[in-house]
């Protein structure tokens, strides 16, 4: 089903990447989660299959995928292994929006570094002082000789650790006084002077992506480093770009759904109780069923917005859509899978214990789904949406 919408071409690569995720990953991820080692050798290899330039066109080395492509390859990674997912998500968004908005000079600069994987890119938008309301942001560049300076100070940045290449929201010097606040998407290389690395977080899963805090102190930037090279476009800028994150994330928490009802089938028919394998009890028959159809439902939404954004059209009330319903479904599918497995579900033995720590950051990462749900709300009031759900006036 994942194969569907994808050109010949395309076709062939996620099944590259299927085979590589099989052979290479899934065997050894159980080891690589208890050496707790970062997995250079597995990354070196992601690398040479391209993963890295997944939205990043071809003119500039990277592999041009579709938005449908690209859900693929988020699912294949994921269902093997999370991580790798998570090593991909935001620098792939980075490469989307320099691609989409960058300037020619931006495009030339990054994207082949970023195709590559020499350059590696994360995204900066959540502050300390909150991660829903992005308007309220306080990092913002002031103006100086020459360009800006920027200070901020920006948590739980994904691949934090490893990165290159920042995509910083800031605030703009105001346009004049009472006028509302206007933000630029800033490219912010790390070897600028100004930038730090502060904490490290011990999170509850995923625990060999890295996630840290990054202080930037009057980081000096030109219009040059200015997604886009126009001031005042920042906000639009990264809701489209948004979009895109969204429907990667969610095609990363169908993966792990896929994962955890794999392990929960494969165990309920090796498992006996009451003399027979678990699989034959309708209670369980009628879990897997549901875990299924979650897993279906997810699926399609995720398909379906991706067809739009392929397609030109709006897309913030259907990525919104996928990202919450993907993610709900994928941490419902995973908490049952652990059901199946009874007390084993519960010890670090089995992969379904993982996958159910991890399934809870889908539902806070691109937006927590409540703040989706909002999103999804005020776009059901417009003319366009009302005729797409099929509602009376
Ligand atoms: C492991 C991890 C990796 C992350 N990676 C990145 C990254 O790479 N880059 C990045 O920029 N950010 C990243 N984030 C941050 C993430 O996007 C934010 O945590 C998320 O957007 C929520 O922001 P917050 O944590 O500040 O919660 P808050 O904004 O403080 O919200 C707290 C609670 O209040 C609710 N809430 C807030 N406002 C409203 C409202 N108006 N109506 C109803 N409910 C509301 C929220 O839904 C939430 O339940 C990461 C987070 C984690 C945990």
């Amino acid at each position: 089903m994942i194969l569907q919408d994808l050109t010949g071409d395309e076709r062939v690569l996620v099944e590259a990447v299927s085979r590589f995720v099989e052979e290479r990953v899934r065997p050894n991820v159980s080891d690589l989660e208890r050496q707790g080692v970062y997995p250079d050798a597995l990354v070196a290899e992601m690398k040479a299959l391209g993963l890295f330039g997944m939205a990043v066109p071809e003119p500039f080395g990277g592999l041009g995928l579709s938005v449908p492509a690209l859900t693929a390859m988020m699912e294949v990674l994921s269902r093997g292994w999370t991580t790798l997912a998570a090593y991909v998500n935001s620098h792939s968004t980075v490469a989307y929006a320099i691609a989409s908005h960058g300037t020619d000079d931006q495009k030339a600069r990054y994207l082949p570094g970023l195709a590559s994987g020499e350059h590696r890119g994360s995204l900066c938008l959540t502050e300390p002082s909150g991660g829903s309301d992005l308007q309220a942001i306080r990092g913002a560049v002031v103006a100086q000789a020459g360009g800006y300076a920027l200070t901020a100070s920006k948590t739980y940045v994904t691949n934090g650790a490893k990165a290159t290449l920042f995509l910083t929201l800031a605030r703009l010097p105001q346009a004049e006084p009472g006028t509302r606040p206007r933000f630029g998407l800033f490219l912010v290389e790390r070897s600028r002077s100004g930038i730090s690395q502060t904490t490290t977080f011990h999170k509850t899963g995923f625990g060999l992506v890295d996630t840290v805090q990054i202080e930037m102190d009057a980081v000096p930037l030109t219009m040059a480093d200015l997604l886009g090279g126009v001031e005042g476009k920042g906000f639009a800028q990264l809701m489209e770009v948004l979009e895109i994150g969204r429907i990667a994330i969610a095609a990363s928490a169908v993966g792990l759904a896929a994962n955890a009802l794999s392990e929960a089938k494969r165990y309920a028919a090796e498992r006996r109780a009451f003399g027979v394998p678990i699989n034959q009890h309708q209670a369980i028959q009628l879990k897997l069923a549901n875990m299924a159809t979650r897993l279906v439902t997810a699926r399609l939404i995720i398909r379906e917005a991706a067809r739009i954004k392929q397609s030109g059209g709006r897309c913030d009330m259907i990525s919104a859509m996928a990202k919450m319903h993907a993610s709900d479904e994928a941490l419902a599918v995973a908490h049952e899978a652990v059901v199946v497995h009874g007390g084993a579900g519960y010890v670090q033995d089995y992969t379904v214990e993982r996958l159910h720590r991890e399934a809870l950051l889908y539902t806070i990462g691109e937006g927590t789904n409540d703040i989706n749900r909002l999103v999804i709300s005020r776009r059901m009031q417009g003319d366009e949406e009302m005729d797409y759900l099929g509602l009376l006036p």
